[in-house]
Parts: structure tokens; C-alpha cells; sequence
């Protein structure tokens, strides 16, 4: 069978891997733009170069038939897309595969799965689109289980039910962005969730991370688009009531949201969905400083006039992007609405931006609706506002030729209040500067803009970028990611708004979030996977369980 496959490393489908050639091309133009200096361009290493550990388990004969064992299922469900993943798969090094990947045809299939994994003692680690920037999705458990399985999520990929009158719509876990949105247009309907990792990145995947679109103010997580969720945990059903509120104690929507697959696994969801945008308008405006432009976008945010895009982005970065020349920060700045048009509230928000000393570089309206990208607007054009969105939605694809050139380039997605923002971003920046000069020398930078901004602060996005020194690009990133991390939990930030905690971030999280919360959730997590076999190590550790002086005792089997 001639069937589309992933890569094993990296971003999107194995035909969508450049020649060496174009990545040669892409590689010259990018260092020349990034002004750095690159080194020779390195190949991948072919899968069947890769020696994989031998299986610990196999597939029962009852799940035989929805199970795979082959390398390419075990290398490409390894590891999920973070600069490190992406350069350990691109080294053919992967230490942690599962021991085969289990890919349900229907919700029965998941509860068969986890009772099997919870009476082997074996992992079960749900996978949507295996796009988790923070190991989770790695089957990297510990020894005290007797294997690990992924459980691919992507074969529930339907949008089972559209409610008009509601205006929301019960869609299958595994549906990635373009599956679930042109299931959802045929009904001239969007979820209007738009994360970078759109292309594929699944429901299931952005309600158990927390995931925030590409809008920067109103509802950018999506459990603010769930009504009802549904969820198979080792315990039981866990489905809740669709409603479009309720104060009836915890939320259990809004605990699935979040739970990185250590309650259960998310089957399907009911969420609020939306006719499309018709008005739209959208603006470039230029700021001498970035500062500036933050007090700008506090006043925004703060105005009640809610831009879908509000995205303020430094002058190293707007030129990275080609988005500017270097000399100024630029806000991208859009309206839009499915019902009345939006030109007053541009009008207003470009005095706002006028009184904050910003100059409109570009202003315009546009029609149609490139729903999929989440972009504003129709018309290409190389403008500011195009150039940085095209950029912005290209960007997975050319972090592959990155890693190929020999770049190293890290994010880091953060929040802080407004009255601490202008410390904090000193701070943090500094904090990655310097340890990116310690382990790259000349040449790196870091970069900031902001994603999302709320009334009471910002969601700051920082880039790190630098030439790395090949083969140790593992450890050079790792450093980087501590001292920003450590700049972050310090200066009273979040250590994630929306990649979530996963494996990669325990360490700040553990230090972020009150002791108290983690035995409750611990708690919980006992309770409904008693055998703690959902995606252990992620969120909690999973000693908790089992650790005799903790108050918590395993629930009995
Ligand atoms: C280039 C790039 C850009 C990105 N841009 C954004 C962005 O704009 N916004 C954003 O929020 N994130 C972004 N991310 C991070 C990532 O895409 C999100 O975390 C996304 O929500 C993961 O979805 P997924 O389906 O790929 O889940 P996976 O990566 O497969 O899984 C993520 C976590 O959720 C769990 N999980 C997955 N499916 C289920 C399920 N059905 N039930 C229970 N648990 C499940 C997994 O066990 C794992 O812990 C980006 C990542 C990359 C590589």
C-alpha cells in the first residue's frame, strides 16, 4: 500500500522532505538573513540506519490487528517536535521508543487498550499529532514498567455531530486542524482555534495541553471553546454534561484540560463553534521601542475593544521575519466578526496606538478567509503584516533546515502581569543572551514578542537563536532552556502558557504550582488510573502513587 507517511523526524510527510539541494538554498538564504555563520549542511540519518531497542512487549493477539511494531510506527511515535526532539530524530537517536504504537478505529478500541496496559503494568501515552514541544509524548517511563504504548489517536478524526442551533459541534479526538475545519465549513461553520501547529496538531491533543490559538485576546485556550468532554480513563467513562456554563462544583471539563494524558484519554469533545469571519480589517503599526509598543498594547488590551490579533513583536525579530528592517517594533493588529463590521473598532484602536507615539505602516480590509491558516487575509502581498504571518506559518517547516544547517533556535512561551513586564522582560532576555553567548559565543539572540495579551498582562514569546556547535546541540540547548527557565519561575512567570509542562518543564512546574494542588491531583490521578499507567512522569511523578509516607495510598486494583 502506497500510504502518505510521516517522517520519522521532524515536521509533516516524508514526501515534504527537501532535497538536499533546497535545503541547501534554504539554509544560505536563512543564515544570510539571520547574519550568521553556517556551517556545512549535515543529511538526516535514514531510518534504516537507526538501530531501535528490541520491543520489552508485544501486542496482545485480541489487538493484534490495530497495533504496529515496525520501526517507522516506533521511531516516528519517539520523540515530539522540540528543537531537541527534532535534532535527536534528525541524528536517528531514539532512546525511548514505545514498543508499539496502537492506532483505535473506535472509542471500544481505547477502553481494550488500557485495561491491557493497566493489567501488564505497561504505559499507555495518547498521541494526536505528536506536536508536544515538552516530552509529552516521549516513552521515556520509568523502569518500573514493564513497556510503554502510544496510542495514535488520528484514526478518530470525524466531526460526529453539528447542533446549528447551539452553534457547537461533537468532533473525535484525533482530528487534526484541516480535517476538523473543512468537516466543519461544510456547514459554513470554524472552531477558530489556530495554533501554530495547526497542519497537525488534534483536538484531543489541544484540550489535554491547554493549547491557545492564534487569536490574541477573548478565548485563547481552547477549554474555553469545550462545552463537554469526553474521556476513557483506566477507571471508566468520563463524559460530562454539555452546557454552556454551570457552577457545579470543579469543573470536570476543565480537568481534562490540561491533563497531558494522565487521567485518561480524550475520546471526543463537544466544542463552541462559529460562522466564519465576513469583516475583517487589519493593520501594521511601527513603535520606536518595544517598551513603547507595550504600553501601547497594556492600553489595548485593557480598552475593552478586543482585537483578534494584537501580536507586538521586537525589531530583531519583525526582521528575522521580513517583517521590518530592524529599526522598530511592529504590532499586527486585526479585527474581525462574522456579524457587523469592524472599522470603528480598528478606527478607535489606531488612536490608541497614535497616542502611544505608533505610526500605521499599512491599514486594510479583506474578504475571504484563509480559515485553515487562521490568517486574516485573503490577499498575499509583501507587506508587513503578510510577510510575518507567512513567516509565522512557515516556521516548522524551515526549523527542519535549521537543525540541518547547524542553527540552534528555542522558544520559550511564558505570561506575567503588566506591572512586572517591563523587569521581567529585561531579565529573562539577559538570562538567555548570556548563556546563549556562553555556550554558542558570537552571534546569538534572543527575541521577543507577545502572542496573547489579557487585560492584566501579556503572554511573551521569547526566540533563541544561534549558531551551534554540531553535536552538541543537545546539551547547548539544554543550558539555554535553564537559565531562562530558572529567569522565568524567578521573576514570577509561568513556565508555560500554552506548550504545557509535559516531561521537559517538571522541574520549574514542580516549583510553580502549590504542593498541596499536586497531592490533590495525585490524588485524583490515583483514583481513576490506579495503576498510574497513563503517561507516567508527566505532570506528576509518579512516586507519588506509590511512595509509603505520602498520605496518598494507591487505590486497590
Ligand atoms: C512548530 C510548533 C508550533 C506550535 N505552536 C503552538 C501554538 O501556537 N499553540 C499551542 O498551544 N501549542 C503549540 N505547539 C505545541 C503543540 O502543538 C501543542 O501542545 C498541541 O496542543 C499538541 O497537540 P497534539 O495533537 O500534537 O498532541 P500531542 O503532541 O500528540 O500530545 C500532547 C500531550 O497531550 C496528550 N494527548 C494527546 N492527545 C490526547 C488525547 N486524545 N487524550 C489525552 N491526552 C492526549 C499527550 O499524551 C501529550 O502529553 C506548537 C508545536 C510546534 C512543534
Amino acid at each position: 500500500v502506497n500510504e502518505r507517511r510521516f517522517k520519522h523526524w521532524g515536521w509533516g510527510y516524508e514526501d515534504q522532505q527537501p532535497s538536499e539541494q533546497a535545503i541547501r538554498q534554504t539554509g544560505a538564504l536563512a543564515a544570510g538573513h539571520l547574519g550568521l555563520a553556517v556551517s556545512d549542511i549535515e543529511a538526516p540519518v535514514a531510518l534504516e540506519r537507526v538501530q531501535l531497542r528490541e520491543p520489552r512487549v508485544r501486542p496482545p493477539a485480541e489487538l493484534a490487528e490495530i497495533c504496529a511494531g515496525d520501526d517507522h510506527a516506533r521511531a516516528s511515535h519517539a520523540l515530539g517536535k522540540s528543537y531537541v526532539d527534532v535534532v535527536e530524530g534528525f541524528r536517528g537517536r531514539f532512546a525511548h521508543p514505545p514498543d508499539f504504537v496502537a492506532r483505535p478505529r473506535e472509542e471500544s478500541d481505547v477502553e481494550r487498550l488500557l485495561e491491557w496496559c493497566a493489567g501488564e503494568g505497561v504505559a499507555a501515552i495518547p498521541f494526536g499529532g505528536g506536536t508536544s514541544v515538552v516530552g509529552g509524548v516521549t516513552p521515556d517511563v520509568p523502569s518500573t514498567f514493564n513497556g510503554a504504548v502510544t496510542i495514535d489517536l488520528r484514526g478518530l478524526d470525524r466531526v460526529l455531530e453539528v447542533d446549528a442551533v447551539t452553534r457547537a459541534a461533537r468532533i473525535q479526538a484525533g482530528a487534526a486542524g484541516p480535517a476538523l475545519e473543512s468537516q466543519l465549513g461544510e456547514h459554513g461553520l470554524t472552531l477558530r482555534h489556530f495554533p501554530q501547529s495547526f497542519e497537525y496538531s488534534t483536538l484531543g491533543g489541544w484540550i489535554a495541553t491547554r493549547a491557545a490559538g492564534h487569536f490574541a485576546t477573548g478565548r485563547t485556550h481552547i477549554e474555553d471553546y469545550v462545552e463537554s468532554a469526553r474521556a476513557i480513563t483506566p477507571a471508566g467513562v468520563w463524559q460530562s454534561r454539555r452546557l454552556p456554563g454551570s457552577g457545579a462544583g470543579p469543573s470536570p471539563d476543565r480537568m481534562l484540560a490540561g491533563s497531558e494524558g494522565t487521567l485518561g484519554t480524550i475520546t471526543e469533545a463537544w466544542v463552541r463553534v462559529q460562522p466564519r469571519p465576513s469583516h475583517k480589517r487589519s493593520a501594521g503599526v511601527r513603535f520606536e521601542t518595544f517598551a513603547a509598543g507595550a504600553e501601547c498594547v497594556r492600553a489595548l488590551s485593557q480598552s475593552g475593544l478586543d482585537p483578534a490579533n494584537c501580536r507586538l513583536i521586537d525589531a530583531r525579530e519583525a526582521a528575522m521575519t521580513m517583517a521590518g528592517d530592524g529599526s522598530h517594533a511592529l504590532l499586527v493588529l486585526g479585527f474581525e466578526s462574522p456579524d457587523h463590521p469592524v472599522d470603528e473598532a480598528l478606527a478607535r484602536a489606531l488612536e490608541i496606538c497614535a497616542e502611544h507615539g505608533g505610526a500605521v505602516s499599512e491599514a486594510r480590509s479583506a474578504g475571504g478567509d484563509r480559515g485553515a491558516a487562521g490568517a486574516n487575509d485573503a490577499a498575499g502581498g509583501g507587506d508587513a503584516v503578510s510577510s510575518w504571518r507567512e513567516a509565522f506559518l512557515g516556521a516548522p517547516y524551515v526549523r527542519d533546515v535549521l537543525v540541518a544547517i547547524g542553527v540552534l533556535a528555542e522558544t520559550f512561551e511564558t505570561a506575567i502581569t503588566w506591572e512586572r513586564f517591563a523587569v521581567f522582560h529585561e531579565r529573562v532576555k539577559a538570562a538567555g543572551e548570556q548563556a546563549l553567548a556562553e555556550v554558542c559565543g558570537e552571534g546569538g539572540r534572543v527575541t521577543a514578542r507577545f502572542t496573547h495579551v489579557y487585560a492584566d498582562g501579556p503572554a511573551v514569546y521569547f526566540t533563541a537563536i544561534a549558531p551551534a556547535r554540531r553535536g552538541e546541540e543537545v546539551e547547548q540547548c539544554g543550558a539555554v532552556k535553564r537559565a531562562v527557565s530558572e529567569a522565568i519561575i524567578a521573576e514570577g512567570g509561568t513556565i508555560t502558557h500554552h506548550h504545557a509542562v509535559g516531561r521537559d518543564h517538571r522541574p520549574w512546574y514542580d516549583r510553580q504550582r502549590p504542593d498541596t494542588f499536586a497531592l490533590a491531583f495525585a490524588g485524583a490521578k490515583a483514583a481513576v488510573d490506579p495503576r498510574g499507567v497513563m503517561n507516567p512522569g508527566v505532570l506528576v511523578d509518579p512516586r507519588v502513587l506509590i511512595d509509603p509516607g505520602a498520605r496518598i495510598a494507591p487505590a486497590a486494583v
